[in-house]
């Protein structure tokens, strides 16, 4: 059979199930869950999954789902994955009450979009076709956010990454996987489909002032100002922004997490949290050093001591081309020329980054939300676009990376260097994990 009627079989059978696939994405869009805690979400994909015979592992560093499907001889296997998580927004009018989590980030589309490609590959027959396997991956907590919440789960041994794809790296679930793509949604007026540009990779700091607390009105020269410390820190970043160069495009963006408890204490302990973020690893590197520089300074100023823990975050992410322009074509059948548009870089971070750095890998973007990303008001407004457009694009694009022996996929694999293999990878994760206490020696113990 040729690929024209494979394509417009799996599209059938996706239009087929367009009632299930919106209740599934409207499902998940109000019940939102953060990282790690998706247990609803990767339920509801794996139900899923077993309605269609699909095989599947679950529990994948934690809630994380892998499906997998055979073509008809064997060959190299494509993943295609959806992130399960939501960020947190508790002004969005469908936050959780109790956690105030949010799909400000439209990811229940993504989820959406997995299971209709399961649905058109298992249901239309095409399978048989094919050569490989498609691997269907729910991807765990991609927003890097409660980060003193996972470093427990680190703590207790039930993660080593914050990240849900890389940890996925970690426990071999890509081993098996020889290239990979996803689509994320957006709330773009122009243009309908994309794949996404390059983006800035990041490291996250945790970073917490000891000071000493004292009667804030009777004697506060007997203690010493933790907040003051931390905004001497937070001063001392925004004086070196001037530093920063266009082309690395660095993001720092410090929140102050515990600020102090009591207003007549002298504040002893204040915490935050940053990004440095940068589009490329050297450029990442030096302005973290820098950050570290800055923070040190808060406490010699106000002899306090400060403990920076930096930690791994995501790499930045690359563009590979030839799988791009396999999908940009099945794109433009659906939306057109006119609704394509080229992406430029991202400032934002993704750990496809990560994945992009040991296999090919694209994130393909669909609009169909309006809003503001991680607002208030980030809503999907065409279901079609959001839900079910990119899944056609993603089956099209697998069936034509597939039919034909896979000589699409052999050809973008034989011709592939990784960035890095995954040792490599995991070895530059671990080396970026620091833990320092730095206090000037006037400081004493405090
Ligand atoms: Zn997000
Ligand atoms: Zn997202």
């Amino acid at each position: 059979m040729d690929r024209v009627r494979l394509k417009s079989r799996v599209c059938d059978v996706i239009d087929a199930r367009w009632d299930e696939i919106l209740a599934l994405a409207e499902d998940i869009r109000v019940h939102p869950e953060l990282g790690y805690k998706e247990h609803r979400t990767a339920d509801l994909v794996s139900q899923h999954l077993s309605r269609l015979g699909i095989e599947h592992e679950t529990g994948l560093a934690i809630t994380g789902v892998k499906g997998m499907v055979w073509g008809g001889a064997p060959g190299p296997t494509v993943a295609y994955m959806g992130e399960l998580d939501s960020v947190l927004v508790r002004d969005h009018p469908d936050a959780d009450p109790e956690t105030g989590a949010a799909h400000a980030c439209g990811h229940n589309a993504q989820i959406a979009n997995l299971i209709a490609v399961a649905y058109g590959l298992a249901e239309s027959g095409v399978l048989p076709h094919l050569t490989g396997r498609v691997a269907l991956m729910a991807v765990p907590s991609e927003e890097y956010v409660e980060v003193a919440y996972r470093l427990g789960l680190k703590e207790q041994g039930k993660i080593e990454f914050l990240g849900g794809k890389p940890e996925m790296v970690r426990l071999g679930a890509f081993d098996d996987v020889d290239m990979a793509f996803m689509t994320h949604q957006t709330s773009r007026e122009t243009g309908r489909m994309s794949v996404a540009g390059p983006s800035n990779g990041c490291v996250v700091k945790m970073i917490a002032y000891q000071g000493r607390a004292a009667h804030a009105g009777g004697s506060p020269h007997r203690g010493i100002n933790a907040l003051k410390a931390a905004n001497v820190g937070l001063h001392a970043i925004d004086a070196i922004r001037e530093t920063f160069q266009d082309d690395d495009h660095i993001r720092v963006h410090p929140i102050i997490t515990q600020g102090g408890e009591l207003v007549n204490v002298i504040p002893a302990n204040v915490r935050l949290e940053t990004y440095v973020r940068g589009a490329s690893v050297e450029a990442i590197i030096a302005a973290s050093e820098k950050v570290d520089r800055c923070l040190r300074a808060g406490a010699m100023a106000l002899g306090a001591q400060v403990r920076i823990r930096t930690l791994p975050g995501y790499l930045p992410r690359l563009v590979w081309s030839e799988l791009g322009a396999v999908y940009r074509q099945n794109a433009v059948e659906l939306v057109g020329e006119d609704g394509w548009w080229d992406s430029t870089f991202m400032a934002g971070s993704t750990d496809m980054g990560d994945i992009s750095h040991i296999m090919p890998a694209i994130e393909a973007q669909a609009a169909g939300f309006c809003g503001t990303g991680h607002g208030a008001d980030y809503m999907p407004c065409d279901p079609e676009l959001a839900y079910i457009t990119p899944a056609k694009a993603a089956a099209m694009t697998l069936i034509d990376l597939m039919a034909d022996d896979a000589q699409q996929a052999r050809a973008i694999i034989d011709g592939h260097i990784p960035a890095m293999t995954k040792d490599e990878y995991l070895a530059f994760m671990r080396q970026i994990d620091r833990d320092e206490l730095w206090k000037t020696p006037e400081a004493g113990d405090v």
